[in-house]
């Protein structure tokens, strides 16, 4: 496995790579790995010929500086993380390898599907995700990229992305990894304590039992049976059964409709996300 910093090395190898016909998997991450992470980078390695992994902390999508500050930088565990199952770690040290000398945001038309739920909670979240993806991609020029549905409406933005650039790639989601408690795993969770994690297993089973009841209830009698649930334990953002493709707001449960329920609150001043997605069977 080949640590580089710099994106002419990048640009080298995947040329050579290409040229030999092989495919290049890519994992766009910011470091910090888990199972999570690495769930997609053992899928991408199952799956292509050469696997790229990017560490990079993007500025343009935290829209709190604390976070960007705080946020945890651990490359030499994370490359331990990765070796045996990766080829290529992209780490870049310096912005202007990923941006050029200017950082210059397109603005993407999301057709509204940025500005909801992350996006209505994390102005301009979406907008820097967007664009670094979309500049990775441009460096790693990747056969498919993997991305996890933890992260579902980002999965959903690059694939939108990916057809408005007319980039010539697949985008892969790939199923949430979790704790055995049920608790998704996330780089955030290092800074709940151990009574945290326990409690923060509840948001789960929270979805679950969503999923289970959904064909006896009405949306509106759900959420609040789940709300009571999370009640003094989480503090809720959001909690929103939505149209798994184009995310509008569920008002009534119908058989067959794919059905993305999608939460975000705090625990121990940690911000936690999560969703499932399922179809009604039987109503
Ligand atoms: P991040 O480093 O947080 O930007 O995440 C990099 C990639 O890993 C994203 O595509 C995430 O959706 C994915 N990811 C993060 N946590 C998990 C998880 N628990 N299971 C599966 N994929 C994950």
């Amino acid at each position: 496995m080949k640590l580089v910093h710099l994106k002419r090395e990048v640009e080298g190898i995947v040329k050579h790579i290409r040229d030999q016909g092989k495919t290049i998997g890519f994992v766009p991450t910011m470091g910090a790995l888990h199972e999570g992470h690495l769930s997609l980078v053992k899928k991408a390695n199952a799956t292509c010929d050469y696997v790229v992994v990017s560490i990079y902390v993007n500025p343009t999508q935290f829209n709190v500086q604390a976070d960007l500050d705080k946020y945890p930088r651990t490359i030499e565990r994370d490359c331990e993380l990765l070796n045996g199952f990766c080829d290529l770690v992209f780490n870049p040290i310096q912005n202007c390898e990923v941006y050029g000398e200017k950082i210059i945001l397109k603005d993407y038309n999301f057709e509204g599907l940025d500005t909801q739920l992350e996006g209505e909670f994390r102005p301009g979240h979406f907008k820097g995700m967007a664009n670094v993806v979309c500049k990775l991609f441009e460096i790693v020029q990747p056969h498919i990229a993997f991305f996890g549905l933890k992260d579902y409406q980002q999965y959903l933005l690059v694939k939108k992305m990916v057809e408005v650039e007319g980039f010539n790639l697949e985008v892969k989601g790939i199923e949430t990894i979790r704790e055995a408690s049920g608790l998704a795993m996330s780089s955030r969770n290092e800074r709940l304590s151990l009574k945290g994690k326990e409690v923060a297993s509840v948001i789960h089973y929270t979805l679950q039992f969503c999923e289970k009841y959904a064909s006896f209830l009405t949306v509106d009698s759900l959420k609040s049976k789940a709300m009571a649930i999370l009640e003094g334990l989480i503090e809720v953002e959001y909690l929103e059964f939505r149209d798994a493709e184009t995310l509008v707001k569920i008002e009534e449960f119908k058989e067959n409709q794919l059905i993305f329920l999608s939460f975000a609150g705090y625990l121990e001043e940690v911000r936690l996300i999560d969703n499932i997605r399922f179809t009604l069977t039987s109503v």
